[in-house]
């Protein structure tokens, strides 16, 4: 899941980006408006996190700018102070959620989570594949009913091969979704999580296409 940090602040934009890679998001950072607007319209994004005090365009005009081009999009907005005024404007622009700073990191991941669940379509959907059972809202993964303990990118890629049953992804594809901008992308890295995955779920869980991609394929019973 890829999300779009619009945060001029060095210091939190840095802390902010590593708390949700490591819950397992792919963050792209961006410390400026026009930056975030050139990401926003090249890049496809689950959710947007956006400070509203940002230079060379504010936050709330990004915001009246997306919303204009009929972006859904979820927007949660950071304001720096918590006064009615501020809220309103920003609600008023289009934000889905807001967050004052300070903030705590595990709230801000609840709050993301709880603005993909109500994204619509598939995001909250429950992902079955035979006895596997992928829960986004949660991040979790059973098998037979029984816990199995993924990795944030273990889960990120299983999540992408089961929304995609019966397509084949390429590596970067799957690579898209891990990793936001100027993140090192080591070659074999989804090679190694795919082998995790086979361990811990079967190894004939998702197959390899060579030179082409990963696959897992259609449920038999949904067919
Ligand atoms: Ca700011």
């Amino acid at each position: 899941m890829r999300i779009l940090l619009v945060e001029d602040d060095a210091l939190l934009g840095d802390g902010v980006r590593a708390g949700l890679k490591q819950a397992g998001f792919a963050v792209d950072w961006s410390q400026d408006g026009q930056v975030a607007k050139l990401a926003l319209e090249t890049e496809e994004y689950a959710v947007v996190v956006l400070d509203l005090g940002l230079p060379k365009l504010s936050g709330t005009d990004l915001l009246k700018w997306l919303r204009a081009t009929l972006s859904k999009v979820p927007v949660l907005v950071l304001t720096a102070r918590d006064t009615v005024a501020d809220r309103v404007s920003g609600l008023n622009a289009g934000a889905d959620d807001y967050l004052i700073k300070p903030f705590d990191l595990d709230e801000l991941i609840a709050r993301i989570n709880a603005l993909l669940r109500r994204s619509a379509g598939q995001v909250t959907q429950n992902l079955q594949h035979g006895n596997i059972i992928l829960t986004p809202a949660t991040h979790q993964v059973t098998q037979h009913g029984k816990s199995v303990d993924l990795s944030a990118r273990e889960f990120t890629l299983l999540h992408e091969l089961l929304l995609h049953a019966g397509r084949v992804q390429s590596r970067e594809q799957l690579e898209q979704h891990l990793y936001g901008w100027g993140e090192e992308v080591e070659s074999n890295s989804i090679e190694v999580h795919i082998h995790h995955l086979r361990k811990k779920l079967g190894s004939d869980l998702i197959r390899t296409l060579r030179g082409v991609g990963y696959v897992i394929d259609q449920d038999a019973s949904e067919k």
